[in-house]
This record gives C-alpha cells, structure tokens and sequence, in this order.
C-alpha cells in the first residue's frame, strides 16, 4: 500500500500524512474546505464534499486505501466507496455506532462495558420519562453532531416537587439543544476521566497506549498526562473494555475510548472516537511509534508499532488566543511545540499544542 486515502483535512489528517510521509507513505486527503491544515504537508489534495460521488470515485481510485480522521464523515459516502470497491478502515459499523450516542452506548452495554444511565429523547414527555429515569442531575445531548461540549445542557435541579423550576430546567435544555434527537444521560460522579488509545492490525494484532488522565475545561480537552493516576486494576479494566470493542467492530485503526473512573476504581465509558484522538496526541512526543504512524501502520497493513512510553508527558492543548505564546513555549526545555497551521485563532478553535515530557516515573 503506497498511497492513503484520508477524508477530512484538519489537525488530525495533518499529523496523519506527516506519520505517514515518515514511513515513506503518501497521502491524498479530500475535504470540502479550500484551505485545511492537512493539505500543507499530504502528497496531494481534493476539495470536495463528501457526498460528491464523481470526485469520491475519482479519489478512490487514486488511493490503496481509505481512511478518515473526522467523525462524521457521512456513512453514505464510506458505503459509496465500499461498493466501489475501495478499502475503508475503520469500517462502515465502527463510523456508524459512534455517530449516534444512543446507539453507540447501546453497542458498548452490548459488549459488556458500564455506561452512564440514559434515555432517548424525543420530546418534552420523553425529556420528563428520563429525567424519572435516570439519577439528576443529568446531561441532555444531541445524539449526533456533538463535539467539544457542544450540543449538551446540564440539568441540575434536584427537586420534582418545585415544579415550576423542573419545567423550566427541562424547557431551557430542549431550547437548548434543539428538537434534534438527544439522549438524557445520568451525571457520572467520577474521580477523574481517562482514556484508551489503543489499535487493531488488518490481522487482528491489538496494541493498547497506556491510559492518559484527561482534564476538560468548558467542554474541551484541556490536558492529558501520562502516567494516569488510577491503579493498574482500573487500567486493565478499561484495557479490557477497549479491547473487546476493537474486536466487536472488527476494527482496524486507532480508536480513542473515553472514560470516567469511579471512587471505587471502576471504569464507565463515555464515548469513543473511531480515529485518532486528542488525548493520544502525547504519543508523538512520549512513544517510539506514535498513535499517527500506528494508525497509518493499522491501514496499509502493517505491523502494528511498539507503544511502550518511554516518557512521563503532559500535553495541553493551545486553543484559541492560547497560540499566541507559542515562542516564549519553544524555548521551553523538554517542550515539544506542535502548530496546526491554522491562520485564524478563534475562540475555542485547536490551533496546537505543546508536550512537556519527563523522565519517565
Ligand atoms: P469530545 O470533544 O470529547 O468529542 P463531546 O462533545 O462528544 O466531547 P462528551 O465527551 O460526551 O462530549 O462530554 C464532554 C465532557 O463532559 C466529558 O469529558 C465529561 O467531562 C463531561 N460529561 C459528559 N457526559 C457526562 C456524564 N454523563 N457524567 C458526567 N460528566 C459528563
Ligand atoms: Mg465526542
Ligand atoms: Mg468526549
């Protein structure tokens, strides 16, 4: 396999063809967007809509492979590019249940694996069913679409009795989140969250990263650390939930699995990425083979890479005006700077991020 197909073109597609330019791979990305922080450094670029079947067709035949670092890519077009004939890795199952978190918690009660209570929501009765359901406070979310925070409320009020309170609670969330269909689900009290990055070989081979610690800060991934504080029973439970789902979706790539932790040690998932992921970042700086050269590796075919850590590391991410300091950051020591290219920083908006590493502990 020589050439990668990537949809999408942002900070991950761009790390994506830099792993893969490293092993001597090239990269066709396709996104919709005239300018994208991945065609700088991929070997070649297609501005177009995921849905154009002419440009898809044209793409896939100028690929060995397919690949995608956006969650959302439409289903229709990796089923486009299936019948075509072309190869795309994670597959159509593994994009379609993590694009619905009704069926995505669904698929993970499936296999086992604890999640948050829910409930679907469709409408104010529903809303209300679920708030009888599930333990408050809860969190109301679109089903599709959410990132970053976005697209979820938080009710809190406890008390069913003050009535004028709990309607006004539930009628702020539905305004909030809209009449798309969403899903209520119960409040975790967790300790701290983790994740897993882990990777499944075309020959089933899986590789785990060790868990990262993550800290959001207004719904957006602030930081991830290695080595996680938790004990390593908590690390092999979600090892083992990680695992199962590697194989539940037949999948091959990187996946990123979100977890809370519980004061008991216990492991809840919250979500999973069929992709690389954000709090993986670290493995660049931290690892011998990173999650961008171990997903690359995953879809040409390739063994799978080493991912011992040969460091301790703290990545944070630089959003928004944060970049500004991206000189005074480089002259850091033991700090890695990694810049998206991007040429506005909007609020909220990932422009880079720094890995401080450490000897490892
Ligand atoms: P991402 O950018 O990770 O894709 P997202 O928009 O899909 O984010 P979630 O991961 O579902 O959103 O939620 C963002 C954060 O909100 C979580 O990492 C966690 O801190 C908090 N959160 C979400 N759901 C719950 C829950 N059920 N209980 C407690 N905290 C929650
Ligand atoms: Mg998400
Ligand atoms: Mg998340």
């Amino acid at each position: 396999n020589g050439v990668i197909g990537i949809l999408g073109g942002g900070q991950l597609g761009r790390m994506l063809a830099t792993a893969a330019a490293e092993i001597g791979l090239k990269t066709h990305i396709l996104c919709p967007d005239d300018h994208a922080p991945a065609y700088d450094v991929s070997s070649a670029h297609t501005v177009a809509g995921y849905l154009d079947e002419y440009a898809l067709a044209k793409f896939a035949k100028s690929v060995d492979v397919i690949t995608y670092e956006f969650e959302n890519v439409p289903v229709e077009a990796v089923e486009f590019l299936n019948n075509l004939g072309a190869v795309v890795r994670p597959g159509a199952k593994a994009l379609e249940t993590a694009q619905d978190r009704l069926v995505e918690k669904e698929f993970a009660r499936g296999i086992g694996a604890e999640t948050a209570a829910f409930h679907p929501v469709d409408d104010l009765d529903s809303l209300k069913a679920g708030l009888e359901k599930v333990s408050r406070p809860a969190i109301l979310k679109t089903r599709r679409l959410g990132y970053d925070g976005k697209g979820q409320t938080r009710i809190t009020t406890q008390d069913s009795d003050l009535s004028g309170a709990y309607e006004k609670a539930i009628e702020f969330a539905w305004d909030e989140v809209g009449a798309a269909p969403s899903i209520l689900e119960g409040f975790v009290p967790f300790t701290r969250e983790i994740s897993i990055i882990g990777a499944r070989g075309e020959n089933g081979e899986i590789k785990l990263y060790d868990p990262a610690e993550n800290v959001h800060k207004g719904g957006i991934l602030r930081t991830s650390s290695v080595p996680a504080a938790v004990s390593e029973a908590t690390a092999e439970k979600a090892r083992a939930v990680t695992r199962k789902m590697l194989e539940a979706l037949d999948y091959v790539g990187v996946i990123g699995v979100e977890f809370f932790v519980l004061e008991n040690g216990d492991v809840i998932v919250n979500e999973y990425a069929p992709r690389v992921h954000n709090s993986g970042h670290w493995t660049e700086d931290g690892c011998a083979v990173s999650q961008f050269e171990q997903h690359i590796r995953a879809v040409a075919g390739w063994p799978l890479g080493d991912p011992a850590r040969h460091s301790d590391a703290v990545m944070e991410n630089l959003i928004g005006d944060d970049v500004k300091s991206w000189r005074a950051l480089a002259g850091e020591p033991q700090t890695c700077v990694h810049l998206y290219g991007k040429r506005e920083a909007r609020p909220g908006r990932k422009m880079g991020h720094v890995t401080r590493i450490t000897k490892k502990s």
